[in-house]
């Protein structure tokens, strides 16, 4: 059997989210475990034969999953730790290990490299028994048999699980390695009895991390010793998100059956082309994790320069990734100028299937060539469409007078202290406060029209003015009107600015059952008009205290977004910070002192190379410094990040220079800070002291404990006081008593401070 065509992974979620709500349903006990496992099924029935009938060749199975994938293979290798093992039913288990169970926390999640899907980190140690649990991936290839496919089994390999697994004991995760290649090796031979000639495709995404001199010679090693298990089972070993140059010259001489490089993200993958040594390449070449429709003029082009260093005949066209981080269809979306320039996974298994016809085959059949030119029409029609660009932001682009705010911090600060007139360890939050179920009705019934836009203001309104005098009654120091008006804090401004297009039904699975709906960047951004001005100034009319405006910040609208690919990000990310700095201005000179402007996914977008990053440090300081440029020195700029490891970024940091930054450090206390005390770090910085993630409320004398180990790094006189994050998750009468008991105990050790 000869294979032309091939995708990475499908996503599983369903065209309509239907394994979201049939885990959700399971979950709250509203419906059985048969249930969902019907579901389920014909999930996975529908996904195999929406990509059977568009004719490609190498289908998977085993990329469905529950929950996630790297759980599967933590059960697959029966490492699970000792607080489920006493979990007899099996689903039980598995579900309390994803969310948690009365008795036991649930494990760690984290992001998938550079993307926006977490997967769970399994936890190794000492006590773990790992032995073969082969019955999720026998029973999935079986199911698809029985629909007449010869499935590909996806598996993630040994080397990416251990990497991304942590250890509970002083050990690396790569001291286990030999226990786990042997149970790989077990189910190898297990697969092997599946029929003849099995191709099982290894995720190995961690080789294209800049690997240790340590970790890189074991590739051989292993995938020798994989390759050669049973010749019934062809091992291809896939790479996806970066170019994968280093591991592939290990693997030259191993007799993996096949390799998966990513052309899309790492066109550098071109020069491993040599190392192949006879091997099937697999050319991902169709881009699996954004949205716009394939040009395949150039992707053919792409195609035969690879094919100068690869033979032909040993070619597979494949997407780059799992399409997992792709919406499902963009059939059901409504008809607009937007809609035919967008491929979603339906749409880019059928770019692959096209796309294997045209570079395979010697003759091109009508239907193919007319395919082709409607694709160069469309993307004609693109190119040209008013949409994407404008003229007054190109100009300004040109045309930028400040590029970073006037003042050095010192002057600033000076002149900031005697404006703002704040007390030492001012306290505040970080926007938002709970949503509860009524105001998300309210912003719903606004969007369809169900209320006027004079209710709708009304019950915003009403919602601030508790927000303010909640803030009055427990005495923190700088407001925020609590974001009652925002279902996302990128989806806000998205709406509210040019160049943003808004999908019907572009869910794309972050973790579990979770769902997000990127919004797609498409043309030149700008804002039409103000976006917070009404709201802010509103709830500042209604206090003597001091109201903090708030802004995403450009990075984080581009790392949460899909972005058009015709012009380089740090150009969109420009467009965004101009828009951003008009918006500030407009603040200020509506009385309003300090501005937070959020850069929540600033670290999440780093480069997986270490080659890449000081390109991406460039244009993301650069815009965050673009988009404060208009405050004035008397306004204090602040910003907040979501995370507490800031060594490998300090400098980074630093560049921005926000007066004020806050971040989360509720669960790791002073110790991750003390990289702020040995650079000296001279701006204000807001450690967090409640942990938002939980539904615990801190008493006073915890938060004065949290408070006083920050205050063993930090100096008090540039020490802030407030949450982890934004309370929109948290229930009112968690917050109300957190608030109350942070604010208390900063009172009482300002007292301290002050008698001393
Ligand atoms: N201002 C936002 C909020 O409070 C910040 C959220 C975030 O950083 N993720 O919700
Ligand atoms: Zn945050």
């Amino acid at each position: 059997m000869t294979y032309k065509t091939m995708i990475l992974g499908f996503p599983r979620i369903g065209e309509n989210r239907e394994l979201k709500k049939a885990l959700e349903n399971f979950w709250s006990k509203n419906s059985s475990l048969s249930e969902l496992e019907t579901t389920a099924k014909e999930l996975r029935k529908k996904h195999w034969l929406e990509q059977k009938r568009r004719g490609i060749d190498l289908i998977s199975s085993n990329d469905f999953s529950y929950y996630d994938n790297m759980l599967d293979a933590a059960v697959m290798l029966n490492a699970i730790p000792k607080r489920f093992r006493d979990i007899e039913n099996k689903t039980e288990r598995y579900f309390a290990m994803a969310r948690g169970n009365n008795n036991a926390s649930a494990m760690e999640m984290t992001k998938w490299f550079n993307t926006n899907y977490h997967y769970i980190v399994p936890e190794l140690n000492d006590e773990i028994d790992f032995k073969l649990d082969a019955e999720k991936i026998i029973a999935e290839y079986r199911e698809a048999e029985s629909l007449g496919i010869k499935t590909k089994i996806n598996i993630i390999g040994p080397l990416t699980f251990l990497a991304l697994s942590k250890t509970t004991n002083d050990k690396d995760s790569y001291d286990y390695l030999g226990t786990v290649v042997s149970v790989y090796k077990q189910l190898f031979s297990k697969i092997a009895e599946l029929g003849d000639d099995i191709v099982v495709q290894i995720d190995e995404p961690i080789f294209v991390k800049d690997l240790s001199k340590q970790r890189l010679p074991l590739i051989k090693g292993v995938y020798n010793e994989l390759s050669h298990v049973n010749e019934n089972v062809k091992i291809i070993v896939a790479t996806y998100f970066e170019h994968a140059c280093e591991a592939v010259k290990e693997l030259t001489d191993t007799d993996v059956w096949g390799i998966a490089l990513d052309f899309v993200y790492g066109r550098k993958n071109i020069d491993a082309l040599e190392y192949l040594n006879g091997k099937t390449l697999i050319a991902g070449v169709i881009d699996g994790r954004n949205i716009w429709t394939t040009d395949f003029g150039k992707t053919l082009k792409l195609l035969e320069e690879i094919s100068e260093k690869a033979p032909k005949e040993k070619i597979i066209i494949s997407t780059c990734c799992s399409l997992l981080h792709a919406p499902y269809s963009v059939r059901s979306e409504p008809q607009n100028e937007i809609k035919q320039w967008l491929a979603f996974s339906i749409e880019k298994v059928e770019e692959v299937a096209l796309l294997g016809k045209l570079f395979h085959e010697s003759q091109l059949s009508t239907e193919n060539t007319q395919s082709l030119e409607q694709n160069r029409k469309i993307l004609d029609n693109k190119s040209n469409s008013k949409l994407l660009s404008n003229e007054h932001v190109a100009k300004r682009l040109n045309n930028i007078a400040l590029t970073a705010r006037v003042g050095d911090f010192n002057e600033r600060i000076t002149i900031q202290k005697k404006r703002l007139n704040l007390p030492l360890l001012p306290t505040t939050t970080i926007g938002s406060f709970p949503q509860t179920p009524d105001l998300r009705k309210i912003r719903l019934d606004f969007k369809k029209s169900a209320i006027s836009s004079d209710a709708y203001e009304l019950e915003i309104k009403k919602y601030i003015d508790e927000c303010v005098s909640f803030q009055e009654n427990i005495g923190l120091d700088v407001f925020v009107h609590g974001e009652p008006e925002r279902n996302d804090m990128v989806e806000y401004f998205g709406e509210l600015m040019n160049g943003f297009h808004f999908t019907q039904n572009g869910w794309v699975q972050s973790y579990g059952s979770r769902c997000v709906k990127p919004p797609v960047i498409y043309g030149d951004v700008s804002r039409p008009n103000p976006m917070t001005v009404k709201w802010i100034t509103y709830a500042q009319s209604k206090t003597n205290k001091i109201m903090k405006g708030m802004l995403t910040g450009p990075v984080t609208i581009i790392n949460w977004s899909f972005v058009r690919d015709d012009i380089p990000r740090s150009v969109i990310a420009k467009q965004i910070a101009l828009a951003l700095s008009d918006e500030i201005d407009d603040l200020q000179n509506a009385g309003i002192k300090i501005v937070q402007v959020d850069e929540a996914a600033f670290k999440e977008g780093y480069p997986l190379r270490e080659d890449n990053i000081r390109d991406y440090e460039k244009w993301a300081v650069d815009s965050f410094k673009l988009a404060v440029s208009s405050a004035k020195k008397e306004t204090q700029i602040h910003t907040h990040m979501c995370y507490s490891e800031f060594n490998d970024i300090i400098k980074t940091i630093e560049n921005m220079d926000a007066d004020v930054i806050t971040i989360e450090t509720a669960r790791s206390g002073n110790k991750l800070l003390n990289i702020f005390k040995q650079i000296g770090y001279k701006n204000e910085i807001g450690p967090g002291v409640y942990d938002i993630h939980s539904p615990r409320i801190p008493s006073a004398d915890e938060f004065k404990e949290q408070i006083g180990q920050r205050l063993q790094v930090l100096d008090s006189s540039k020490m802030w006081i407030n949450p982890d994050c934004g309370l929109k998750t948290r229930k009112w009468e968690e917050v109300k008593s957190a608030l109350k008991n942070m604010v208390q105990a900063t009172l009482e050790i300002r007292r301290q401070y002050i008698n001393r």
